[in-house]
């Protein structure tokens, strides 16, 4: 068909764009000079309206609509590729260009506000870039004219399938069974020789670790590399170049440790795509959920279990023989799954960390059911702090303001972090059932579980969505039972 080969070629072309701008923005994010991005942003911004143009030029409308009249007459990747470039089409060409553009300098600007409202703990100097965020964001579905909850259209942006109706599910599951157990951990009054995790610990010595790390997980050196950024991340523009960073803080190595493991889930996920998806419009990972849910799955359940320890511990206290001198492997292990109730998302553990996302996913979905106003935010963060973790910020630094992502719009985004460790629960309860995990992390054969993973979820990149992967692959659908019941075995062990 002519139309098909008109959108594949149309359609390499957005991605040569793409592939630019995206090697510009690691470059931004690890290793260009502060004093390079006024240049910098206007370059790219010529390359991201040449890229727009592009996404949606008439011929490209032409193409995609004309190739979803004729739906049933294509074969069923093409009949996938033509769904999602139709749903990101039917957005994108609905919000006028000058809205567009004008809210995208909102968004460059507002990242910059929060930085300083951030810093000078002052929400004030936030709320009225916030408050006009949320007012473009609530148009901008309206223009989309799709018949559900603003919310609903926010939350199946970043998650395909996903509504109200599941997270409030999810989260009732996590209110009921969830918050009354973390209290009974945070109540325990176990006390842990952990004085170790803030020693002084040398950046150059933890990147040793992390580069050991690398190998211990079996990544492909040839097709991937790991540099240093603020905030941990992954990157890639296809399956061959996969990069991701890390980060070191002297008085706490855990979170170099842990962030390299973490992102190491993500670029392993990209590094086994199969090839044949990179030039199609099903590249990449599935979904925001299932890709947290592989980082979490590494960082979680492989890199804080005994196991893991078992065989790693030694090589650590090998680079901090001073710091790890009086440190039993016991009491390591315990220090990794330390719980406890703490102000910012990022740092908090494995256990209390849903609870981080509950808090925010409640305070959204109010906001875009016009429930509360963003003035009132502080106040009801605080409270819900206190609902669920029994803390209250002392300022709004350590609480409404902490995350950058209200300040470029992302809303409906958090929920998947929580999704995200919940289906690797899932994933890992079905995978037990195939291979002897413990057995396998003991022996140091970490790419066993690579190539699991690979042959159940990884290989098909975007060609299935998030349902679809959780129903083959586990043989039913999205679960929240599994999360629960893998925190209370490991939590309970460690705490009760
Ligand atoms: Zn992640």
């Amino acid at each position: 068909m002519e139309q098909i080969s008109k959108f594949k070629e149309m359609l390499m072309k957005q991605k040569a764009y793409g592939y630019v701008l995206n090697l510009a923005g690691w470059d931004s994010n690890t290793e260009a000079p502060r004093g390079a991005f006024a240049r910098r942003a206007e370059m790219l911004g010529v390359i991201s309206g040449e890229l727009f143009e592009l996404n949606t030029s008439e011929e490209y409308q032409e193409v995609v609509y004309g190739l979803f009249k004729k739906f049933n007459e294509l074969d069923d990747i093409t009949q996938r590729e033509i769904k999602k470039a139709k749903k990101d089409l039917d957005k994108i060409i609905k919000i006028p260009k000058n809205e567009f553009v004008e809210y995208n300098k909102l968004i460059n600007l507002s990242q910059l506000v929060w930085e300083d409202a951030k810093a000078n703990n002052d929400f004030n100097a936030f709320k009225g870039n916030l408050e006009k965020i949320v007012a473009f964001t609530k148009k901008f579905v309206d223009y989309y004219k799709i018949d559900d909850h603003p919310y609903n259209v926010l939350l199946d942006g970043f998650e395909d399938g996903m509504s109200m109706k599941e997270y409030d599910e999810f989260f009732n599951t996590l209110k009921e069974d969830l918050v009354p157990f973390v209290k009974e951990v945070l109540n325990s009054g176990k006390v842990l020789n952990d004085a170790f995790i803030t020693d002084f610990y040398p950046r150059e010595k933890q990147k040793e670790f992390a580069e050991y790390l690398i190998d211990v997980l079996a990544f492909n050196r040839d097709n991937g590399l790991m540099k240093e950024s603020v905030h941990p991340f992954t990157w890639n523009t296809h399956s061959t170049d996969v990069r991701f960073t890390t980060r070191y803080l002297e008085d706490f190595m855990f979170s170099s440790i842990f962030a390299a493991i973490h992102e190491l889930g993500h670029a392993t996920y990209e590094q086994q795509i199969d090839p044949k998806w990179d030039d199609t419009y099903l590249d990449g990972g599935t979904s925001m959920g299932i890709h947290e849910s592989q980082s979490r799955f590494y960082e979680n359940i492989i890199g804080r279990s005994l196991e893991f320890w078992e065989v790693h511990y030694p090589k650590l206290k090998e680079i901090f023989p001073e710091q790890l001198k009086n440190v039993s492997l016991d009491d390591f292990y315990r220090g990794v799954n330390k719980v406890e109730a703490s102000f910012v998302r990022v740092e908090a553990d494995e256990l209390t960390y849903s609870l981080h996302i509950m808090i925010r996913y409640e305070i959204e979905r109010m906001l875009f059911s016009d429930e509360v106003k963003v003035e009132d935010l502080p106040e009801i963060w605080n409270e819900k702090m206190v609902e669920y973790l029994g803390i209250e910020p002392s300022n709004d630094t350590e609480g409404v303001l902490q995350d950058v992502h209200w300040s470029v719009g992302m809303f409906g985004y958090f929920p998947t972090y929580a999704l995200g460790s919940a289906y690797a629960a899932q994933f890992y309860y079905t995978m037990k059932k195939d291979l002897n995990i413990e057995e396998i992390v003991k022996a140091n054969e970490i790419k066993t579980i690579n190539n699991w993973l690979k042959e159940k979820i990884h290989q098909y990149g975007g060609s299935k969505t998030p349902k679809e992967l959780l129903v083959e692959v586990t043989g039913e659908e999205f679960n929240p039972k599994y999360y629960i019941q893998l925190l209370k075995d490991k939590y309970g062990k460690l705490y009760l």
